[in-house]
């Protein structure tokens, strides 16, 4: 895993510690203070928040100004995703058959079944319905057991599965409040889902959970207004200007302190980029020779003059 292959390298790892404060003395940053009041002090930090907690929260703007005399202008303008993500995980009592499946094999074995959306004008009356406030029911399933069975010992219960249906949804809902109407979505889903995978109807539910745009910004502090990448994919915050023109090299102005994640280019998603990225000038502003080699599809894309 991550963590035994940062163990292995030396590191070692604190799990459920709030960093409340990044340490600044002058215009460096010196170390962090954590909830329980501990502070622990590095001579290179590197946040992977979003750019609003980082500079804003964690800095403070007094330190920010101390560094730049734009970091705060440039960081009140980030924006967040005007979209979220509304999700619910089956514990099943069988896997979901889709008719289709039984005529075209292909539809079995694909990833993702897309459901509730057959043409572009539904595609994309789909995302203006969520942009303005609504919920549409149309999304994606995925069977996780299919790709991963540990999710459903068979010792446990042989033949069962664990599948999720998302859909694109908005933080403000039209509906009223996630917590309360969320059950009855989950309800909708599933009479949805029963049309293309029939045995779904009888399936036993052995049980779920519920993901909407609010329960992930409880989850995770950076995804604000249930921003899954940190902050909108826009013009203005992409490329050089992600998080914006003074980081988007990694370094910040504020010395010894960098910036990865997903609101770093090249942004969210399980991408890894932004943590690949800022690994490499760390490394190289410490002095040290890089003791990983490039995945090879990086090689690939530098032959190709695809990355500098
Ligand atoms: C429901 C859902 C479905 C998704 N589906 C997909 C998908 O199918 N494919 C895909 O590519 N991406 C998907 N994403 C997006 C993807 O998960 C994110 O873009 C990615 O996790 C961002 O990685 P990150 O490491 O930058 O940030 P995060 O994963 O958000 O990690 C940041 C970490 O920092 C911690 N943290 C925050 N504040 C503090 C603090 N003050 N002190 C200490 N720790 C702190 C948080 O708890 C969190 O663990 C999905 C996201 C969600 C929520």
């Amino acid at each position: 895993s991550l963590s035994r292959f940062a163990n292995n390298a030396g590191a070692s790892l604190e799990r459920a510690a709030e960093v409340t404060k990044i340490l600044t003395d002058g215009t460096k940053a010196v170390g962090v203070r954590l909830a329980s009041g501990d502070e622990v002090f590095a001579s290179k930090i590197i946040a992977t928040t979003d750019p609003k907690m980082t500079f804003l929260d964690l800095v403070g703007e007094e330190a920010c100004n101390a560094s730049s005399p734009t970091l705060v202008a440039q960081t009140k303008e980030w924006q967040w995703e005007s979209a979220s993500l509304f999700n619910v995980h089956f514990a099943l009592s069988e896997r979901p058959q889709y008719e289709l499946g039984l005529t075209d094999p292909d539809v079995d074995r694909s990833l993702i079944k897309i459901m509730g959306i057959e043409s572009v004008d539904e595609l994309m009356t789909h995302i203006r319905t969520v942009k303005e406030g609504g919920f549409s029911l149309a999304g994606s399933a995925t069977t996780f057991t299919d790709y991963d069975p540990m999710q459903a010992p068979i010792d446990v219960q042989p033949g069962a599965a664990v599948a999720c249906f998302e859909t694109l949804a908005p933080y403000e809902n039209q509906d009223g409040d996630w917590d309360e109407i969320s059950e009855g979505y989950v309800k909708r889903v599933r009479e949805m889902w029963s049309e293309y995978a029939p045995n779904l109807r009888d399936a036993t539910v052995v049980r779920h959970y519920v993901n909407h745009p609010k329960a992930i910004e409880a989850k995770l502090p950076n995804m604000k207004r249930g921003s899954i990448k940190h902050g909108a994919y826009l013009p203005t915050q992409m490329l050089s200007n992600r998080p914006n023109p003074d980081c988007s090299s990694y370094r910040t102005p504020i010395e010894n302190l960098y910036v990865g994640g997903a609101s770093v280019w090249p942004g969210g998603m399980v991408l890894l980029g932004g943590g690949y990225n800022v690994a490499a000038v760390v490394a190289e502003d410490l002095g040290l020779e890089r003791w990983w080699s490039e995945p090879d599809y990086v090689v690939e894309a530098r032959k190709k003059g695809l990355v500098g």
